[in-house]
């Protein structure tokens, strides 16, 4: 976990430009965009993976909902529409190995996702 870079962001050890920041969760821009916007969801918690979701942490996870539709109203993308992606394990990609959600907005967007 020391050596989790999105531990080091979401608690303030790397200085990063937040959107959106409460007790439980940063959401800040992604370094590699994949639309005019793209946004993560990173809750200050270490969770690995959807994988780790458990009858503990589920109650403040359930919240993401409500922060990321608060702040697809506060950049009004929630009039245009977007995309959230989790992705869980080696086949879907996941980089990181911290619960995230990819918030996409800003253009269309293909179906299926490669
Ligand atoms: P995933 O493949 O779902 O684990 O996604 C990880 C995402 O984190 C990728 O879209 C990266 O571009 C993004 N990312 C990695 N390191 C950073 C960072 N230091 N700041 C912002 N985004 C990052
Ligand atoms: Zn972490």
């Amino acid at each position: 976990m020391k050596e989790c870079i999105f531990c080091k962001i979401a608690n303030g050890y790397l200085k990063t430009d937040f959107i959106f920041e409460d007790e439980n969760f940063v959401v800040f821009k992604d370094l590699n965009p994949q639309a005019p916007v793209h946004l993560l969801l990173v809750p200050k918690q270490h969770i690995v993976s959807i994988n780790d979701v458990d009858d503990e942490n589920k109650k403040f996870l359930a919240n993401s909902f409500v922060t990321i539709k608060h702040v697809s109203q506060k950049l009004g993308f929630d009039k245009t529409g977007y995309r959230t992606v989790i992705n869980t394990g080696k086949d879907s990609g996941q980089e990181v190995q911290h619960i995230h959600f990819h918030i996409l907005a800003g253009r269309k967007l293909g179906w299926p996702p490669g």
